[in-house]
């Protein structure tokens, strides 16, 4: 495809043009391809010690620009400022955690007669990232970080809406001495840049976090060269909250779980289970907490969520909200220019109901009361997909064992928290295949090669 069209990048806060740059297209996802596949050879050549030292390089440099890629995330993004600091923050710690990693890359011997066996992780090649706009540089950091300690070279397709800080990225690598080629980056729409990365027969892997509805053709179109994927998908996540929890901690708790970052979070627990005991109790603190939210300018250091990310998203989100939506309170939202929409929670919803089943992508919260434990984990498991998710409770035993009977990928105990760069993260069902971050990532961007070395004279 021709790829001449500029890409117009829109602060969703002002609805105005911050940035015009380049679209890329087939060919440059090609080429992008090409000089990966070159810089393949010489990067998997160098020393764990020595890659170590270029990712311990190219976090400082990361770290040094902190403030600009925070400030440049939330006024792209629309996130506040005070949340993008903290995502560049873990940004900073995922390069830290897998710049140990190339040292730490080992295999096993397995006692076999005849000779000694041994098992290596091999790099993959040219692997092909694809990212959504939610959490952009964050999210790329939880690929490209295992990928380069792994020896593979990158091609890194940012979402359209979003391609600031994957640019920043880029040239901040180079700057810090990666070699050429081995990181690179592609502005341009999924179906062509995207898809390409998908099909092309020199792209080893493809990891993809974004909608189930792409995934679902990303894993089709993989199935052609036999790519190994990863999908970080779509959520629809439970907060269980039974009556003997300490209600005031998980109705202060809820609303940001659900709306941060404007909903637009594939963790976000937008189905809040409550037994019908402690109804009345939770709603009336849950209001409180909804109402006190600060919704507005990004960049003010007390905004707690911004505008969703365009005008397609305040479209489909708003249709959640129509005239039979049994909204039950709503938090406030600027007027004027920018993509607002103010926390909205509906009660009572019922599990079967479309805001309740759908991944709305947007701050709307559906509280589904419940009578008993085992009807709380047949509603928390009645969706396609299993994200995220939390159970609050004063009994330990019942936490642990609804929290095993939940069939969702992370979850938390009498808290809200999903994601730590240290531990595994990745969904059960149709939120995906695979995991990302800990240990388990390094997995995914390597192959085990067994070697047979005869001993016996
Ligand atoms: P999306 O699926 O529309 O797009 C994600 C990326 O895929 C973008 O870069 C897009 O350009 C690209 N793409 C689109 N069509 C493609 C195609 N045919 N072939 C290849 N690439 C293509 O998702 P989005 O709207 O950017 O992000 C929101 C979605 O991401 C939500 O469903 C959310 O739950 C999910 N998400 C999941 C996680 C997770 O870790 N599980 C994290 C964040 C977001």
């Amino acid at each position: 495809m021709a790829s001449k069209e500029a890409i117009q990048v829109i602060e969703p806060a002002t609805e105005q043009v911050m940035a015009e740059l380049p679209r890329a297209g087939a060919e440059e996802t090609d080429a992008a391809i090409d000089k990966a596949k070159v810089a393949f050879a010489d990067w998997r050549a160098v020393a764990p010690a020595d890659r170590s030292a270029l990712l311990h390089r190219l976090t400082d440099a990361i770290e040094g620009r902190s403030d600009d890629l925070a400030t440049l995330e939330a006024r792209n993004a629309g996130k506040p400022i005070a949340d993008a600091r903290g995502e560049v923050g873990m940004v900073v710690e995922t390069f830290r955690y897998y710049a140990g990693a190339p040292e730490r890359l080992t295999g096993k011997t397995i006692p076999v007669s005849g000779g000694v066996d041994m098992t290596f992780r091999e790099p993959l090649g040219v692997v092909g990232l694809i990212t959504p706009w939610n959490f952009p540089l964050t999210i790329a950091s939880w690929k490209v970080a295992p990928a380069l300690a792994a020896g593979n070279t990158i091609v890194l397709k940012p979402a359209e809406l979003t391609p600031l800080t994957a640019i920043e990225l880029e040239k901040i690598a180079v700057e810090a001495g990666l070699p050429e080629g081995v990181l690179n980056v592609v502005p341009g729409p999924g179906s062509v840049c995207g898809r390409r990365l998908v099909e092309h027969p020199d792209v080893a892997k493809v990891a993809f976090t974004g909608s189930t509805e792409v995934g679902r053709g990303i894993a089709e179109g993989a199935a052609g060269t036999i790519k190994r994927v990863t999908l970080e998908l779509g959520g629809k996540s439970a907060n269980v909250i039974f009556a003997d929890a300490d209600l005031e901690a998980a109705a202060s708790s809820a609303p940001m779980a659900v709306f941060g970052n404007a909903g637009q979070d594939c963790c976000a627990r937008s189905r809040i289970l409550v037994e019908r005991a402690a109804m009345d109790d939770f709603m009336s603190a849950l209001e409180g907490a909804v109402k006190s939210i600060k919704v507005g300018d990004p960049l003010s250091e007390s905004t707690q969520m911004g505008p969703l990310i365009s005008a397609d998203q305040l479209h489909t989100v708003s249709s959640y909200v129509n005239g039979d939506a049994p909204v039950a309170f709503r938090g406030s939202a600027p007027d004027g220019p920018g993509y607002w929409f103010p926390p909205t929670v509906l009660a009572p919803v019922s599990n079967d109901e479309r805001p309740a089943r759908e991944e709305i992508f947007g701050p709307v919260a559906c509280v589904i009361p419940f009578d008993e434990e085992a009807e709380a984990i047949r509603i928390a498991n009645d969706t396609i997909y299993g994200l995220s998710g939390s159970v609050w409770t004063g009994d330990g035993a019942r936490a642990l064992r609804v929290a095993r009977a939940i069939e969702t990928g992370v979850i938390s105990i009498n808290s809200n928290t999903s994601v730590r760069v240290a531990t595994p993260f990745g969904g059960f069902k149709q939120s995906g295949v695979g995991r990302e971050l800990g240990p388990d990532a390094l997995e995914a961007y390597t192959e085990i090669k067994n070697v047979y070395y005869a001993t016996e004279g």
